[in-house]
């Protein structure tokens, strides 16, 4: 599960984001790439390739594929609160 104490500073307000790459829990960013190249709606790169949220979804199709990338995430680095 992301940690929600160690969100990415970029990430848009709202209920999902991606958390920092500096994560001592072994769950931040490791800049695979995968949530950003398959939403890139909603997630985008930093300068170091590190994710965070850049719009929130909101239809339950958007969320749907956002989840996708949750799931896909090979480090536990997406989350959402609810
Ligand atoms: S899928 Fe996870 S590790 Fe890969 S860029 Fe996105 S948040 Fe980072």
């Amino acid at each position: 599960m992301a940690n929600p104490n160690m969100k990415h500073p970029q990430n848009v307000a709202g209920s999902w984001y991606c958390t920092d790459p500096d994560d001592d829990n072994g769950e931040g960013c490791i800049a695979c790439n995968v949530c950003y190249t398959g939403a890139p709606d909603f997630f985008e790169e930093d300068e170091d390739g590190n994710a965070f949220v850049k719009k929130q979804p909101e239809s339950e199709e958007d969320k749907e594929l956002c989840m996708e990338q949750l799931e896909a995430c090979p480090v536990g680095s997406i989350g959402f609160d609810g």
